[in-house]
């Protein structure tokens, strides 16, 4: 099967793998050099399906090095001065002896990894352009071409989205009084806030924030900054030094309507964008790749591709879906600090607090998804 991927993002170049290894002819459309896919500063949290797939392919052992586990997910309610903790214990058994509730990894590692992959492997041709391919040269064409999709833009493909009333901010800081395999999710007012470890005392913090307040913020100095962190991180740990600047970016959602349109389909960002904070986008988007390779894989399809893109975007669907439903939960939950939320918030903390199997259910629907 002849197709062309257009964006060599982490889902692109993943996918490019991925379809090559299940025996496709892949042509890799990216109008950036790969330097410039490498130099993004950015941090993410990797769940256990993704390191499935990784592994699949191969992947898995190449990156252990650059890999930071962390054995324990805090949440703490701000509002409520409550905390629980969510444990490797809590994953399902299969997931366990892996020692770690998930992993933190850096954009320029993963991205240079995968690029080196990509090199070794001869039936991926990648082509540096910003045209969008003919149809027909291909059997299909995948756009991974991230949330501007300018082929989204071209074929009119409907999407809901909004903007969140929010910015989201991120820095690398050093942090005293917490545990290097230790990661948190807090749950303030202004917005959810996740605390990552990358090694040693090194930490990125991804912090949400309303418009005004991140907006303020940004004119503070780093120091200021800094003394800024230290008022919502929670008791007993203190910010020593910012590492670098930090960055600030506007947060928004979209959610396609349909997965494909034609021969084509949609993966990644261009399909779907969630709230970062609770580092499930880059999962779904790794999960979108493995769903496509596996219908890919199906023998009767080989000859029918036609049917390819339905059966992808309706296998996709849910799962999207659940996931966009859940993130979204977690930011109106963090920002929900009205008195007349605070008994269902409270009775919602308790039960996770309490209740084993659900803390165990919520866990690994956001750890494997649906
Ligand atoms: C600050 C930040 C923190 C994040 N943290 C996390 C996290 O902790 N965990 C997590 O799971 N996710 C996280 N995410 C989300 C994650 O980064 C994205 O989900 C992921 O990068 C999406 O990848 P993508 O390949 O779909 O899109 P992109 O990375 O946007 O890639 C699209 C590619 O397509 C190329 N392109 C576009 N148009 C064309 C064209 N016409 N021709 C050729 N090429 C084209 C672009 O140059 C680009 O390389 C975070 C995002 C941000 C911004």
């Amino acid at each position: 099967m002849n197709i062309a991927i257009v964006g060599s993002g982490l889902t692109g170049s993943l996918a490019a793998i991925s379809l090559a290894s299940a025996g496709c002819r892949v042509d890799l459309y990216e109008r950036l050099s790969d330097q410039e896919l490498v130099n993004r500063d950015r941090t993410y949290a990797i769940t256990h399906s993704s390191r499935k797939i990784l592994i699949n392919l191969g992947i898995w052992s190449h990156l252990q090095t650059h890999l930071v586990p962390f054995q324990y997910l805090n949440v703490i309610d701000y509002e409520l001065n409550k905390k629980f903790r969510f444990l490797v214990n809590d994953l399902d058994i299969s997931d366990q002896k892996y020692s770690a509730v998930g992993w933190i990894v850096e954009h320029k590692n993963i991205m240079d990894t995968i690029l080196e992959f990509i090199a070794k492997i001869e039936n991926i041709n990648k082509i540096p352009t910003s045209v969008i391919p003919n149809t027909n040269n291909y059997d299909l064409i995948v756009a991974a071409d991230g949330s501007n999709s300018a082929i989204k833009k071209k074929l009119k493909t409907p999407s809901f989205n909004f903007n969140y009333d929010q910015i989201c901010i991120t820095a690398r800081v050093l942090l005293r009084g917490v545990d290097s395999n230790e990661a948190f999710e807090i749950l303030n007012s202004e917005g959810p806030f996740a605390v990552l470890p990358l090694g040693g005392d090194l930490f990125q913090i991804i912090c949400s924030q309303s418009i005004a307040k991140g907006t303020h913020n940004k004119t503070l100095s780093k120091s200021l900054f800094l003394d800024y962190i230290s008022t919502i991180l929670p008791y007993g740990i203190e910010p020593d030094t910012i590492i670098d600047d930090p960055t600030y970016f506007p947060i928004n959602f979209v959610f396609n309507y349909s997965f494909f349109s034609g021969k084509y389909i949609y993966i990644g960002e261009s399909a779907h964008k969630i709230h970062p904070v609770a580092g499930q986008g880059l999962n779904l988007c790794w999960r979108d790749v493995k769903c496509l390779s596996n219908i890919v894989s199906i023998p009767f399809l080989k000859n029918n591709y036609s049917f390819i893109p339905f059966l992808y975007s309706f296998s996709r669907f849910f799962d999207v879906l659940l996931i966009s439903i859940l993130t979204d939960s977690l930011v109106r939950y963090s920002r929900s600090n009205f008195n007349i939320f605070m008994v269902p918030r409270s009775l919602t903390f308790f039960i996770l607090k309490k209740s084993k199997i659900i803390r165990r259910y919520i866990l690994n629907l956001m750890t494997n998804g649906v």
